[in-house]
């Protein structure tokens, strides 16, 4: 579930220089409230707040992630997105306000990615054991990809807002949504509006791979996130960016894969052949006004590769940083708006 964009506790991780000055400072520290969620990790740094606020927020925060879990999670068979790919029928089903939302955004962003990016990818992402499924011993067969991608298609999913609440309907008995690809971002969000309702407004909130961040870090600066390089051999940095109060997430292709008859076959599903990727593009990051926008668009552009989602970010005026990896060496590419982001613009 990597790679992750590795945040610094107020810039104190990276350089030299600024860790030796906060130091000598006494600096104060962020108030950080972190935990395990949805089979990744939640951390909350706070600036200004007191430690003794500690055990409320955490109880609010691991409520609030918790029901985000039960609403969205394909790993829990109760959870409400569970339910509703039980379900066999095409009645619309009800679901939550935020549950609609993500998946309208999602529906959105798949659509811009010519369905490169596909919520109602599940059957092929369990097929391959990616999902909660095992995974398989031997490389599915063309048959059982073919069966899995009749079970698939944007087209398919609607959601139906009424005076009443908003609805879910599929009219594909089988169709299996995967939220996995936006459920941090969603949560990273929800999490960040939650602190703002706590009258908290300097805070960087991650969950999973997807960040968002307000205000300053605790030693008045802007928060600053470093984004990894693409190897699972050590945690190293590739680039740093201010968010300035935008959302942040990256999706690879070098942390969740595995290895079947010699070939690494990663979670990045392409809808279009029904199996993971196999081009050089692993490691996209996008930076957006909200964690679920860029958690939405990162997965799409995995799949584009880097041509076709460089192609892509221009049309949409996005801001992308993509890494390719070329035999041992790594090759950085970003839109235009990506660079004002940069703290050391490469
Ligand atoms: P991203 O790159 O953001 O998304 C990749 C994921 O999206 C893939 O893993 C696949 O599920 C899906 N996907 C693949 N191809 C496509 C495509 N073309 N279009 C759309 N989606 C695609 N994991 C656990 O191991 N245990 C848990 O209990 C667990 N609970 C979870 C609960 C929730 C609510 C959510 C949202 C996820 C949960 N997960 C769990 C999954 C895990 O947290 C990550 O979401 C998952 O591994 C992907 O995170 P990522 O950011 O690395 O991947």
């Amino acid at each position: 579930m990597f790679p992750k964009p590795v945040y610094l506790r107020c810039a104190l991780l990276l350089c030299g220089v600024s860790i030796l000055s906060a130091c000598d400072r006494k600096a104060s520290e962020p108030l950080v409230i972190e935990g395990k969620t949805m089979g990744t990790f939640y951390r909350v740094s706070l600036a200004g707040v007191d430690k003794n606020r500690e055990n409320a927020l955490r109880a609010q925060i691991e409520a609030q992630l918790a029901d985000d879990d039960h609403q969205l999670s394909t790993y829990k068979d109760d959870s409400v997105l569970s339910r509703f790919n039980q379900y066999q029928g095409n009645v619309p089903q009800p679901v939550s306000a935020g549950m609609a939302d993500a998946v309208v955004t999602s529906i959105r962003i798949g659509r811009l990615t010519g369905g490169a990016m596909d919520i109602t990818v599940g059957p092929l992402v369990n097929l391959w054991g990616f999902g909660p499924d095992k995974q398989p011993v031997k490389t599915p067969t063309p048959e059982q990809i073919a069966a899995a991608r009749q079970r698939i298609g944007l087209q398919h999913l609607k959601v139906i807002q009424q005076s009443d609440g908003q609805y879910l309907q599929k009219d594909l008995p089988g169709m299996y949504v995967d939220l996995s690809t936006v459920g941090e971002g969603y949560a990273t969000d929800h999490l960040a509006r939650l602190i703002e309702g706590n009258g908290i407004s300097n805070y960087l909130v991650s969950v999973g791979g997807a960040v968002v961040s307000r205000g300053h870090n605790a030693q008045g600066k802007p928060w600053q996130v470093a984004i990894q390089k693409p190897t699972d051999k050590e945690t190293a940095v590739q680039a740093i960016v201010d968010l300035q109060g935008m959302g942040i997430s990256t999706s690879g292709s070098y942390r969740n894969y595995y290895e079947l008859d010699g070939k690494r076959l990663s979670h990045i599903i392409d809808p279009a052949t029904g199996a993971p990727i196999t081009h050089k593009l692993v490691s996209a990051t996008v930076i957006a006004p909200t964690a679920l926008e860029a958690d939405g668009w990162d997965t799409g552009l995995m799949v584009l590769g880097t041509h076709k989602a460089l192609a892509l970010a221009e049309k949409q005026h996005l801001a992308v940083y993509l890494i390719t990896k070329e035999g041992d060496t790594f090759k950085t590419y970003m839109s235009p708006q990506f660079k004002a982001y940069l703290k050391d613009p490469e």
